[in-house]
């Protein structure tokens, strides 16, 4: 059975068809990098499957138990009482809470902000944020992870060790990830499937086709070195 199945998804706001007829599906444990320009549709296609956004038509299947997400827009407003302990445990249940204390200091210590764990999320730069809420996504061990862009705020050296870390889970627990990216220099490369949208699917398959495909004079803006 597929994790997830998207057939004939179409989106529109007013005149404006965000996404066209789009189809694609992805099995348990696949790693899904989803590229294309801004405003390609991106962001309208992770808000479709975590059903922030109602279709136009087509219809999408999600074949998993628990949903880790991380929207692109992540900021804490201004003086909002929220502590970085309270943002992680926010997404994990009371029995989960217990099992976990373990994990989630190793992942503060991986992604260094142990010292900041009961601070407020309001004095935290965007970075830090960003890597609050990325342990948040985590932590509930999802069986499907989706990510919109969760290094954009990142310095290079988080990054490359995100997604180290990453594939590490991802291999151990045979999750299922559908990550936005912007630049795939920093993602995974190899076993990855790639989905390349401008509204409509412009390449979906094994990251070495697409290197394949960029040959054959689709060459975007892509960094894209295996
Ligand atoms: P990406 O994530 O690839 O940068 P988005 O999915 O955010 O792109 O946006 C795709 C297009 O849809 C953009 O032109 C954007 O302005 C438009 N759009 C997104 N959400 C809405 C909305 N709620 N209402 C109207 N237009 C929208
Ligand atoms: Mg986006």
């Amino acid at each position: 059975m597929d994790s997830v199945t998207v057939c004939n998804l179409t989106v529109r706001f007013g005149k404006y068809e965000a996404l066209k007829d789009v189809s694609f599906s992805l099995k348990k444990g696949d790693f899904l990098n989803v590229i294309g320009p801004n405003g390609s549709g991106k962001t309208t296609l992770i808000e479709v499957l975590t059903n922030l956004t109602t279709p136009s038509s087509g219809s999408i299947t999600i074949n998993e138990k628990k949903v880790g997400y991380l929207p692109q827009k992540l900021q804490t407003k201004k003086n909002f009482p929220i502590t970085v302990k309270e943002v992680i445990y926010g997404g994990l249940d009371k029995i989960e809470k217990e099992s976990t204390d373990n994990e989630i200091k190793k992942w503060l210590e991986i992604m260094n902000i142990s010292h900041l764990i009961n601070e407020n999320m309001s004095i935290l730069s965007g970075g830090q944020q960003q890597r609050v809420y990325i342990i948040r996504a985590l932590i509930s061990n999802p069986d499907l992870l989706i990510l919109d862009e969760p290094t954009s705020a990142l310095d290079p050296e988080f990054r490359e060790g995100f997604y180290l870390f990453l594939n590490s889970l991802q291999k151990e627990r045979n999750m299922t990830i559908i990550n936005v990216t912007h630049d795939l220099s920093d993602t995974l490369k190899d076993n990855s499937l790639i989905l390349y949208i401008d509204q409509e699917v412009k390449f979906f398959g094994e990251s070495k086709e697409f290197k394949e495909f960029e040959h054959r004079g689709h060459k975007h803006v892509w960094v894209f070195t295996i």
